[in-house]
C-alpha cells in the first residue's frame, strides 16, 4: 500500500483528524478513472473498490457507511483473524493488554488537556472485582474493558492517580476522536448487556462469561446467551419539497426530529418504516430506501437511516407519543440545522437524525 494511503487510513482510522483539503482531492484523484494510478495492469478491482470506499469516507458521502458518532471502530473483533479460543483466554494474561475502565456505564478519560480514552495497563488496575470484556485487538495487542458497579465494593479502579474522570457515553462521544466513541459505544453496550444478563432467561440459573465476554453461559442448564443488538428505524419521510417532522409530546417547545421506532418481530425493515410514520402520524409512505445506519449505545440499538415518500400528507398525531408533526420546508430545516431558526430545533450531528435532514435539506429542490 503506497505511504499516502496508509497515511491516509491512519486519519480515518486512528487518530481521526480534520481532513486536510488536500487529502480529499488526493482521494478523489485516486478514484478518478482517468488518473494514472489506475492506468495498466498494477491496480486491482479489490484495490479500486478499497479507494472508492476511502473517497467515500472521506467526502461524507454513503459509498460506504457514513462516518456517524459511535461507527468507525479500529479494533478487530475477537471472532476476526486473532479469535481463536486460546487467543482470546491469552488474551487477559497478556502484559501488553490495554484495558478500559467503566463505572456505572460511564467510561475513563484523562481530564488532562484534550479528552481521549484512559488505556490502562493491568497494573494500573486496582482489583479485580468487574466484568473483564475482550473488545478487540489493534496489532496484535488486546483491548480490554473491565466493567464495574459503584455499589460494587471490589469495583476496579485506577492505582496512582493519573488526572481522570468517568464520563456518560452520550457527553463524552462527541469530545472524543471517532475511532475513540466507537470503543465507547462498543465497551457501554457489552457492559450493560452483561448486567442484564447475569440469570438465565430459560431457566433462572446463573450465568457466567466466557469466551473473553463475548457470550454467556447458563451454569445450571448449559443455554448460550449471546449480546443482543436491537434494530431501529429511522425516517425522513418527503413529499413535494417538504419533509415530515414530529415532535415528542412533553418534548422542548420546537424540538422536531425524524420518524423513528424498534423494528418489531416478523417485521422487514421497509414495513417497520411504513408502520411507524403510520402509527405515530397518520401518513402513509412508499418507496422505503435504505441511506447509512449508526450503532447507538442506549443500550444497544442499531439506527437504521432510511428515506421514504409519502403517499398521503394529513397528518394525525397519536397524542401519546408523539404530540406534534408538520411539513417543513429544506430553507426551514437548513436554518435549524444552522441554528438560526425561530420556530425550529434539530438534533445535534451526534444523532443520525441530524444527518438524514442534512442530506435532503442540501438537495437542491
Ligand atoms: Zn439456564
Amino acid at each position: 500500500m503506497p505511504r499516502e494511503i496508509a497515511d491516509m487510513v491512519v486519519t480515518e482510522h486512528g487518530v481521526a483528524r480534520p481532513l486536510e483539503k488536500n487529502v480529499r482531492q488526493r482521494a478523489e484523484e485516486l478514484t478518478s478513472v482517468e488518473h494514472p494510478d489506475f492506468r495498466g495492469e498494477s491496480r486491482s478491482g479489490a484495490q479500486k473498490q478499497f479507494y472508492t470506499w476511502l473517497a467515500g469516507r472521506l467526502a461524507g458521502g454513503d459509498v460506504a457507511n457514513k462516518a456517524l458518532v459511535f461507527s468507525g471502530n479500529p479494533l478487530v473483533r475477537a471472532d476476526g483473524p486473532h479469535g481463536n479460543a486460546g487467543v482470546i483466554t491469552a488474551s487477559e494474561d497478556d502484559p501488553r493488554g490495554r484495558y478500559l475502565l467503566l463505572r456505572d456505564l460511564e467510561v475513563l478519560v484523562t481530564s488532562e488537556g484534550e479528552t481521549r480514552l484512559l488505556w490502562l495497563s493491568r497494573t494500573q488496575i486496582s482489583s479485580d472485582g468487574g466484568e473483564t470484556i475482550l473488545l478487540g485487538f489493534e496489532e496484535g495487542v488486546p483491548h480490554l474493558a473491565i466493567s464495574s458497579w459503584s455499589e460494587d465494593s471490589a469495583a476496579a479502579g485506577v492505582t496512582g492517580s493519573p488526572r481522570a474522570t468517568y464520563m456518560d457515553a452520550r457527553i463524552v462521544a462527541p469530545l472524543l476522536p471517532e475511532a475513540e466513541a466507537a470503543v465507547v459505544a462498543q465497551a457501554r453496550s457489552m457492559a450493560d448487556w452483561h448486567q442484564r444478563t447475569r440469570f438465565c432467561a430459560r431457566c433462572g440459573g446463573g450465568t457466567t462469561s466466557v469466551e473473553g465476554g463475548g457470550r454467556r453461559q447458563c451454569d445450571v442448564c448449559g443455554e448460550r446467551h449471546y449480546p443482543r443488538v436491537d434494530p431501529s428505524i429511522i425516517v425522513l419521510v418527503e413529499h413535494d419539497g417538504q419533509a415530515l417532522l414530529v415532535g415528542r409530546n412533553g418534548g422542548t417547545e420546537g424540538r422536531r426530529s425524524c420518524v423513528a421506532g424498534f423494528v418489531e418481530t416478523g417485521e422487514s425493515v421497509e414495513e417497520a418504516v411504513v408502520r411507524e410514520v403510520l402509527e405515530e402520524t397518520g401518513v402513509a409512505v412508499g418507496d422505503v430506501e435504505y441511506s447509512y445506519s449508526q450503532p447507538w449505545p442506549f443500550p444497544a440499538v442499531l439506527m437504521l437511516g432510511c428515506r421514504a415518500r409519502a403517499r398521503s400528507t394529513e397528518i394525525r398525531v397519536d397524542g401519546v407519543e408523539i404530540g406534534t408533526a408538520g411539513w417543513y420546508t429544506r430553507m426551514q430545516v437548513r436554518a435549524a440545522l444552522e441554528g438560526v431558526s425561530d420556530e425550529l430545533v434539530v438534533p445535534p450531528a451526534l444523532a443520525i437524525a441530524h444527518h438524514l435532514m442534512r442530506d435532503w435539506a442540501l438537495e437542491s429542490e
